[in-house]
């Protein structure tokens, strides 16, 4: 993984973050946040939800914080 993204952790439930390609993935929820000319979006309103999750309340990683 890229030193440079290694200390992002996800938005949404502050779990690491692991690097394919243009995109950052959550560990724990899947999520992704796009990089955009190697500066990442982690913007809530830009995530990227996982196959099959259709609200962001759906997440993994939403439920973990409350
Ligand atoms: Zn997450």
């Amino acid at each position: 993984m890229n030193q440079m993204y290694s200390e992002l952790v996800c938005p949404v439930g502050k779990f690491p973050l692991r690097q394919d390609s243009d995109m950052l993935i959550c560990t724990n929820c899947g999520a992704g946040f796009k990089i955009i000319d190697s500066i990442p979006d982690l913007l809530i309103e830009d995530i990227i939800l996982p196959a099959g999750i259709k609200d962001i309340s759906k997440l993994k990683c939403f439920s973990s914080v409350l």
